[in-house]
């Protein structure tokens, strides 16, 4: 049996990398060398000692240079440009330079794993990890090739404080869930400025874990057993990759009693649907605001598949329960709002609530504006016409959707109030930053400074969100 001994297999048990949820296991390597020693054997047994020495001696040195296997779950490889890009939770991407993954060892890349030839596997993952945590500062949006923030559990970034991601608590029992920003249409009246099309400066994605344990904070917080989960992007929630699990682990946590999602639809398909309903997913609040192509691809400002959306509106009903949402453009969607009424009726929506939503194009200060807007009063009058004209209720209160009010959570900071704050990340609009003060992320405008410690006076508190004006 000289020199043909398998070699002993040493794979490593599987090694989770929290941030980046890699597995990596050691492998043996030189194979085709084991195959020379043998066959020399045979041919000339005299030399048996040599070979068992040289043998041994191959073994060895297999078992010192083996093979580092690294496996990923968010991350995907590919080549392109002479560089590797890393996709990342399929929207977003990054590049790896070939010589600084040289430096590493000789690899190879495949879908979703690198192999890294003669290096251990403790020195591989360690310098690749390095390398990524490096490379996840140049993170991008493919969709606008926007800088990204990856907010994680290890980021020291809180999930309170800010409208653009993480939870907001505005004293009720619903619980508002913002995992990414992003979207992938560019609607005329889009309040926050979203899409293609979008002036905002970067974009941000957390991590579907860190969402879930902040998110159970809360509900212990709040500690009722009727917590709705609202999950309400500052963009498109369905771009987001865990969005199924992110479903499964808000659901997981004891006294949620139900979980809805603001959509466009576009990015919905049956299966999508089906795996969100078997997660728990209880309602699906969609964006339509017209049944007529031409108008509906002018509100969405980008190419827009009515007939998909409108397709899978007859498919929700089915698996969970549905609100059609359009916004109202005075002037432009008024004959289309009846329509869309019926239209949620003959597809089943509403079954525990109502079946349509429609909501009025308010002016945000950074919103898209495209028309001065209608006052609230003019809104529920033409509302009201529209319920007596057609008999259909489009009028509908906190009670409709079991709203209950709740303690808030508590605010570390009142108005006025001046505080020491770290700035930690880039904001979305102009020169804006994010600070953190109290586990409390502060928004401040017109800040120039990248990093270090501002002074800053609080101007608003409302729900946890802070808006600071610096004063150094
Ligand atoms: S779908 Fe929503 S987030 Fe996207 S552009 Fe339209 S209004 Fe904005």
């Amino acid at each position: 049996m000289l020199g043909v001994a398998v070699l002993p297999h040493r794979n490593a048990s599987p090694i989770y990398c929290n941030k980046f949820e890699a597995k990596i296991s050691g492998r043996q390597f030189l194979p085709s060398v084991k195959f020379v020693a043998k066959r020399r054997i045979e041919i000339c047994p005299k030399i048996n000692v040599v070979y068992y020495f040289i043998d041994t001696f191959l073994k060895l040195y297999s078992i010192l240079l083996p093979m580092a296997e690294l496996v990923f779950k968010d991350l995907s490889f590919e080549k392109d440009k002479g560089k590797v890009k890393v996709n990342f939770l399929r929207l977003f991407y990054f590049y790896l330079e070939e010589e600084n993954l040289a430096r590493i060892s000789q690899y190879e890349i495949s879908k979703n794993s690198i192999i890294f030839k003669n290096v251990s596997e403790s020195s591989a993952r360690k310098k690749f990890e390095f390398l990524l945590a490096n490379s996840f500062k140049n993170l991008k949006n493919k969709l606008n090739n926007k800088k990204t923030i990856y907010i994680h559990q290890s980021s020291g970034i809180p999930l309170i404080g800010t409208n653009y991601f993480g939870l907001i608590d505005r004293g009720t029992n619903i619980i508002e869930v913002k995992p990414i920003t992003s979207c992938n249409i560019s609607c005329v009246f889009c309040s926050v400025d979203e899409g293609p099309h979008s002036r905002r400066k970067a974009d941000f994605v957390v991590e579907k874990d860190y969402l879930v344990n902040e998110f159970r904070k809360i509900v212990e917080f709040k500690a009722s057993n009727h917590i709705d989960a609202h999950i309400n992007a500052q963009g498109e929630p369905t771009l987001y990759a865990d969005m199924v699990e992110l479903v499964r682990g808000i659901m997981s946590v004891k006294g949620v009693k139900r979980s809805s999602i603001d959509t466009n639809g576009t990015l919905l398909n049956k299966q999508l649907v089906d795996e969100l309903a078997e997660a728990g997913l209880t309602r699906i609040n969609l964006s339509l605001n017209s049944l007529d192509p031409e108008k509906a691809q002018k509100l969405a400002g980008y190419p827009y598949n009515l007939s998909k959306v409108m397709e899978i509106a007859r498919y929700i009903p089915t698996k969970m329960d549905l609100i059609i949402a359009p916004v109202w453009m005075p002037g432009f969607n008024d004959e289309e709002l009846p329509k869309l009424a019926k239209f949620a009726q003959e597809v089943g929506a509403g079954k525990n609530c109502p079946p349509i939503g429609i909501q009025n194009m308010l002016n945000y200060r950074f919103g898209r504006n495209p028309e001065e807007a209608v006052p609230m009063e003019e809104f529920y009058k033409k509302m009201n016409e529209l319920e007596e004209k057609h008999n259909i209720k489009l009028i509908f209160d906190k009670a409709d959707f079991e709203v209950e009010e709740l303690p808030e959570l508590p605010k570390p900071f009142r108005k006025g109030q001046i505080v020491k704050a770290e700035i930690v990340l880039p904001g979305r609009i102009g020169n804006e930053k994010l600070a953190v003060a109290e586990e409390r992320l502060i928004s401040v405008l017109n800040c120039y400074k990248e990093e270090g410690t501002v002074r800053l006076r609080i101007k608003r508190t409302k729900h946890n969100i802070f808006l600071g004006e610096l004063l150094n």
